[in-house]
This record gives structure tokens, C-alpha cells and sequence, in this order.
């Protein structure tokens, strides 16, 4: 027995937090475990490093501020990593529990992972694509928080995550996810899903006003069990059909069906769309895709030469993995290209002929431009912040800090312009950049012990880019 028990002041906190934050993203983010506490610290279990990380960031804070009015003291909280069980991957083990869904399936993804949920057969659903599925899904840093959120959505569609919303860059797997949901329910329950892309929708919409048959339109949509629409930027400026979507929207929200989005970009960022709607959007729960990190895109590629039968050497996945950085569809596309190659002239595929044949491929420019993105991991990393932390609005001094250091280290290592800097720094305006780099002058001129933090750090960004 402990001399010290703060359970009582823990217990209380996370009542008063759980009024504060509202029951939603209580339950996403609080499943904690109160296990003992020390004269100054309380100890609670979280399910995986990866919650840790992200409570720690998120929460950790407003939790010791609480304890602080309620003990009258500071009291710090340690989250302990016990993982539920060691043996099973937990994305998959999450898959296979029959509880309805809970923050568990956050998991830790330290070195990616395939998904190992198989899929009883049934016949395919028309709209998706056989192959996009959680098993072909490989999960890494970049996207465990959005797989793992996707996955236990398929568990329990309509629950606790409504609407869904996915965005990203272009080829970082949105799609694949979205329709990896569509098919796991689909081949688990007799629930009506229609997979469309935003476009298609519009044009749909469009169609049915023609032939005067709104009424069948409406009924389509408004009476589905999950709605899946893929790349919803295309509704800007098209308002009808975003008044259209609204009352979908509406009438699928209150009837508990599952909705989930894709775009391009967060939504708050798309213009022409009407407030009310961007509000439904970003009602349930919204997550990122990033692009993937050198461990990430090797697992890719495996699985995908996997997939096709093809024995790829070692070397040449790392070569592939090291100099294809933009997005998962560019790594597939120079797979592609590798493999035809060899089909085509019956060669084996050595480390020559892949780096003979993908020359073009590792020079394009999007494959150099890829130093933003590792400018803001470095920095963010030697923070402990996370690359959305450099890239959104939040002003605290900390992120104020590396999100300047990070723009001043991008106007000095790399070619763009303070205006292309900006768009990388979620969109600021080029006076933002410049702003920002004359601060850092400044700190500099002043404070001796940044230029030590600011060489480590470019240091740091050229091993990174070289390595990976
Ligand atoms: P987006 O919709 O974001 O543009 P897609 O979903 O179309 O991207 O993905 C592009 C390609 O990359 C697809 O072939 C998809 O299967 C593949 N892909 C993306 N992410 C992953 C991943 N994590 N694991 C395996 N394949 C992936
Ligand atoms: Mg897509």
C-alpha cells in the first residue's frame, strides 16, 4: 500500500475534464488507468505509445493543471505504455474484439505493420476495389492514427466517429482507406453502402434536376446505411449540390449512419463552401495523412511486389524507398515501371537496371522537394511536436519558436520562395516567412545559444534526407 493516493483528485480531474471537453473526444482520448501514485506523481496505464505521445501532447498539460486547483500542488501524471496484449498487432487485434469500439485501437506503429484481417468472401461490392482492403493496407507512422480510426469505424460504423474525415496530399492512401471501411462492412454485414466520388456525386445531382427526378435522387442517398465521398474539394462553388448534400448530411446524421470524406486539404482551408456545411464536416472526427517515412515505404513496397509475385533483392526496395519520398502512388508507379521492364526483356531485376531505369524517376522535382517535409519532421521532432503543429495555428511559444526556425532553415538549405514556403507552412501568407525569418536573425544576434540548436538541426535535416 502507497502512503500516497491521489486517485481521488485523478478521479475528479477527469470528471471535471470530461464536462470541459464534452463526452466525444473524452472517450477518444481518455481511456486511462489509474495504477498508483508517489508523493508527486500520479501513474496512469495508456493502451500504447502512440496514445501516450498524443495524450501527452494533447492533454497532458490541461490534466496537471486540474490536479494542480484540485491537490493544491503539482502533481506530475506518468502514462505507462501496457499494452492490452503483447502478441497480436494491435490494429488487427482491435478488428477482431467484438466491443464496440473504443480508444484501443489507437496503436503504437513503430515499425509498420500489414494488416492481417482477413476478409470472408461474399461477392466484391460494385463501387470499391477488391484490393482496397485493410490487409492491403500497410501502417506507419504517417497514418496509424487515420488506420486505426478507420478500423474501428468498419467495427462499429455509425458509433462514436460520425462523420469520418480523411485528408491529405494526393497519393497518401485516402481513397484505399475509405474504401477498406466500405469493404469490411461489407463483407461483414448486409449494411447498404454507396462508395462516389465528390464529382461523380455533382454530376449525378446535376443529372436527376434534368430529368426532374430530384425525389429518386434524395431517396438514394438519404437512405443508405454508410455514405462514403471521396474528395469532397470538388464541392467548391458548386452550391446546389452542397445544399443537396447538407440535407443528406442531416438526414444520415440523425439516423446514426455512418459518413465518411476525403479531401485534399483540411477543410477549413476550402474555399466557396458553405458554413453550415464545413460545420457538419468537421462535426465527428477529422485526421491526416502524411507522407510516409523510409520504414513505411520499404513495407510498401514489399507488400506490393508481394502482391504481384515478384521477388524484388533487397537493395533495390531500399533504392526505391530512399528516392521516391512524395507519396505512396508515386513508390507504386516506379514499382511499376521496374517490373514491366523486367517483364518485357526477361531480366532479373538487380540493383543496375533499377537504378538505370528509375533515374528519371528519382530526379523529378517532387522527389527534391520533398526537404520541406523533412525540415518540418526534424524540427518538430527536436520540439516534440508534431509536423501539424508547424503547419497550424497554434501560437504558443513553443511551436511559435520551431515553426520560425523551420521556415528561416527552408529559406536558407533549400530553393523555394518565401511565398512556396508559406503554402508548405499550412498556407501562410510570403510576409508570414519573412517575418519569421528576420525573427530568428534576430534571437540569433541575441541569443548565443540558438546558432548551436539552429547547426545541430540543418545537420540533422541533411543526414535525414540522405539516409532516407
Ligand atoms: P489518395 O486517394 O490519397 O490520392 P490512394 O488511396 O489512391 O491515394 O492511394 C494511392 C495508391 O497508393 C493506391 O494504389 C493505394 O493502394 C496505395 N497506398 C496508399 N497508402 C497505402 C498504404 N498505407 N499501404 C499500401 N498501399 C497504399
Ligand atoms: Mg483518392
Amino acid at each position: 500500500m502507497s502512503t500516497w493516493d491521489y486517485e481521488i483528485f485523478w478521479k475528479e480531474a477527469l470528471n471535471q475534464i470530461r464536462q470541459e471537453l464534452g463526452e466525444h473526444e473524452f472517450a477518444m482520448w481518455f481511456n486511462m488507468e489509474y495504477l498508483h501514485s508517489t508523493e508527486k506523481e500520479i501513474v496512469v496505464a495508456v493502451p500504447s505509445s502512440f496514445y501516450r505521445d498524443q495524450v501527452t501532447m494533447r492533454y497532458k498539460n490541461l490534466i496537471e493543471g486540474k490536479l494542480h486547483e484540485l491537490a493544491g500542488k503539482d502533481l506530475k501524471v506518468i502514462f505507462e505504455v501496457r499494452p492490452r496484449n503483447k502478441d497480436v498487432s494491435p490494429a488487427s487485434q482491435s478488428i477482431k474484439e467484438n466491443g464496440h469500439s473504443t480508444n484501443n485501437e489507437i496503436s503504437s506503429p513503430k515499425t509498420p505493420k500489414t494488416e492481417q484481417i482477413s476478409v470472408p468472401k461474399k461477392d466484391p461490392h460494385p463501387q470499391l476495389r477488391q484490393d482496397y482492403t485493410f490487409d492491403n493496407y500497410v501502417i506507419g507512422d504517417n497514418n496509424s492514427f487515420a488506420a486505426n480510426a478507420a478500423i474501428a469505424i468498419a467495427k462499429n460504423p455509425g458509433g462514436a466517429y460520425n462523420p469520418f474525415l480523411v485528408y491529405g496530399g494526393v497519393g497518401l492512401g485516402k481513397t484505399h482507406l475509405m474504401q477498406a471501411i466500405g469493404n469490411y462492412i461489407h463483407q461483414n454485414s448486409n449494411a447498404r453502402i454507396i462508395y462516389i466520388t465528390a464529382e461523380n456525386f455533382t454530376n449525378e445531382f446535376i443529372q436527376a434536376i434534368q430529368a426532374n427526378k430530384t425525389a429518386a435522387f434524395k431517396n438514394k442517398y438519404r437512405f443508405v446505411d454508410i455514405l462514403l465521398i471521396d474528395d469532397i474539394h470538388f464541392l467548391q462553388k458548386k452550391n446546389e449540390t452542397q445544399e443537396e448534400l447538407f440535407h443528406t448530411f442531416n438526414a444520415l446524421y440523425d439516423a446514426n449512419k455512418q459518413m465518411v470524406f476525403t479531401c485534399d486539404r483540411p477543410v477549413s482551408e476550402l474555399k466557396n463552401l458553405s458554413d453550415r456545411l464545413r460545420s457538419r464536416f468537421e462535426r465527428g472526427l477529422t485526421v491526416d495523412l502524411q507522407p510516409p517515412n523510409y520504414e513505411t515505404r520499404y513495407a510498401i513496397l514489399q507488400k506490393k511486389a508481394e502482391s504481384r509475385g515478384v521477388q524484388i533483392p533487397k537493395e533495390v526496395l531500399e533504392l526505391i524507398s530512399r528516392n521516391v519520398t512524395s507519396n505512396v502512388r508515386d513508390l507504386e508507379a516506379a514499382l511499376t515501371k521496374l517490373i514491366a521492364y523486367a517483364e518485357l526483356v526477361g531480366k532479373p531485376i538487380t540493383i543496375e537496371v533499377a537504378q538505370q531505369h528509375l533515374k528519371d524517376v528519382f530526379a523529378s522535382p517532387k522527389q527534391t522537394n520533398m526537404s520541406i517535409e523533412v525540415i518540418q519532421r526534424v524540427v518538430a521532432d527536436y520540439f516534440s511536436l508534431s509536423i501539424n503543429d508547424l503547419r497550424g495555428k497554434k501560437r504558443t511559444q513553443n511551436i511559435v519558436l520551431a515553426r520560425q526556425l523551420a521556415m528561416y532553415i527552408g529559406r536558407e538549405i533549400t530553393e523555394y520562395s518565401t511565398t512556396e514556403l508559406g503554402m508548405e507552412f499550412g498556407g501562410r501568407d510570403h510576409t508570414t516567412v519573412m517575418h519569421a525569418c528576420q525573427k530568428i536573425e534576430e534571437k540569433l544576434r541575441s541569443d548565443p545559444s540558438l546558432d548551436p540548436i539552429l547547426q545541430k538541426l540543418i545537420r540533422d535535416i541533411k543526414d535525414y534526407s540522405t539516409k532516407n
